[in-house]
């Protein structure tokens, strides 16, 4: 099938050319004629399957066609996604499909001012992208009213879930006229997202799915290289320098904090890099995300919820630096490469500790992940020996979470006593001798102590 044979007008069809796309992707060609007709949607598919135009073009098409207008503060269409970069994503694909209409669509997220978001809604907007915090506290604000909302999507439903969104959108839907159409897209289905389906939308909706969730794309080549926890940031760092043909790499890591470690072990190679995660600001995430894509830096260092759905053309590599403990987040992770035809490859480093993880992921992928050409570990400093300070640094988080304030920021170190270990009994890492946190190098102060004690300056 060709584009052209949809029913869809000729600016739609003008600007679908000048994206460059031919043929509809599977989900493109399953959902488009359904929604024409008006019909609920419910949407089982990963990103980079096409389905942000598979909801757009009909959407921009109804628009069109209901000869309506926009009233002021008010939107027609809502997309409801789980994270800015998200929202800022699908609203530019709004604007490239609407480039030959009439049709206006604003972006509202939370984590920026919002004098601009709200001077963009005082005309009111055909297509209002949003996420979920941002859009009740301009509701909130009476900046916007969702009365004369035509369309709903929500986007990425599972992840919105597993971000805690539960109770925002259910807010949202309570304010939604009854009759819409409505749309709802999720990578997974588990139970509490097919209750949530039904509270939405309409009864029989039309069902499509694609790309099975527990089948990561074949094309991708894995690898995997079992490495203690102490020694992965010198295995990334000497498989970035011994192959040139990494080019656009994208790294995962489970904490913020592990992400920010990782940049600077790079950075200190000499790899370009940057880190994105919830602790950074809007601008220097996009900034991050730009010369990612624009390769100007090598590397982008992610957590999960930072590279949700990311759209970055052409990455070569990705790494799994730490596993994730739900395995359905490999699969997306790996399908940030081998996109639109090409080849990928997946790096996985595997810790003792996360035996467990891969266990799940290769059961679910029903995949075997070959080991690695273990030829680079000759070329990585040997196994340091288990100190008492290596063993806190190590069990940061799985456990010690305020303790990375601590450590990182002396003077902001919180009075009480560090916590203790959640559940020490299940982590054979953490320090088991009495009176280990006395020896801890780290502890408030103590480095300031130790500079005295060396410069003579000692107060007692
Ligand atoms: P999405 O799953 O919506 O995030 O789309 C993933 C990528 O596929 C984006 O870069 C789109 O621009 C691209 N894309 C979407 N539909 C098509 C198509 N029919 N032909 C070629 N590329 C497409």
């Amino acid at each position: 099938m060709l584009f052209s044979e949809l029913p869809l007008a000729n600016s739609l069809q003008r600007a679908v050319r000048a994206v460059g796309y031919e043929q509809p992707t599977p989900i493109q060609e399953q959902s488009i004629p359904s929604l024409l007709e008006g019909k609920d949607l419910l949407g089982i598919a990963q990103t980079g399957t096409g389905k942000t135009a598979a909801f757009a073009l009909p959407i921009l098409q109804l628009l069109l066609d209901s000869g309506k207008f926009r009233a002021p503060k008010t939107c027609r269409a809502l997309i409801l996604l789980p994270t800015r970069e998200l929202a800022i994503q699908v609203a530019d694909c709004f604007k490239q499909y609407a480039q030959f209409t009439a049709i206006s669509t604003t972006c509202i997220f939370g984590g920026v001012g919002d004098a601009s978001q709200k001077n963009s809604l005082i005309r009111g907007v055909d297509v209002l992208v949003a996420t979920p915090g941002r859009l009740l506290d301009l509701i909130g604000q009476k900046a916007v009213s969702l009365k004369a909302l035509e369309f709903f999507v929500l986007d990425e439903a599972d992840r919105m879930l597993d971000m805690g969104f539960i109770h925002d959108i259910r807010k949202v839907v309570a304010l939604l006229p009854q009759k819409r159409q409505n749309l709802f897209f999720s990578a997974t289905m588990p139970d509490d997202i097919t209750k949530l389906a039904a509270t939405i939308l309409r009864p029989n909706p039309v069902r499509v799915e694609v790309t099975p969730q527990s089948t990561p794309i074949e094309r991708i080549r894995q690898e995997l290289y079992r490495i203690d926890k102490r020694r992965k940031g010198a295995l990334l760092k000497e498989l970035l320098l011994e192959h040139s043909e990494m080019k656009k790499v994208l790294v995962f890591s489970r904490t913020k904090h592990g992400a920010d470690k990782i940049t600077r072990v790079l950075e200190k190679a000499g790899i370009k890099c940057a880190a994105i995660h919830g602790n950074k600001s809007q601008t220097r995430r996009q900034e991050a995300l730009k010369n990612f894509k624009d390769e100007k830096i090598r590397v982008l260092v992610a957590t999960d919820i930072a590279a949700r759905g990311i759209d970055v053309d052409d990455v070569s590599h990705v790494f799994n630096y730490d596993l994730p403990d739900v395995p359905e987040t490999f699969v997306h992770r790996i399908g940030r490469t081998a996109r639109a035809g090409k080849d990928g490859i997946a790096i996985s480093f595997c810790a003792p500790d996360e035996e467990q993880d891969l266990r799940a992921i290769e059961k679910l992928t029903k995949v075997k992940i070959p080991e690695g050409d273990k030829a680079i570990f000759e070329k990585l400093p040997p196994p340091q020996k288990e100190t008492p300070e290596s063993e806190m640094r190590n069990a940061r988080g799985r456990g010690f979470p305020r303790r990375e304030k601590s450590a990182q920021n002396p003077s902001k170190a919180p009075k009480q006593p560090a916590p203790k270990p959640v559940q020490p009994a299940q982590n054979s890492e953490l320090p088991q001798k009495p009176g280990h946190q006395k020896r801890r190098r780290n502890r408030p102060g103590s480095r300031a102590r130790r500079r005295m004690r060396e410069s003579g300056n000692t107060p007692n």
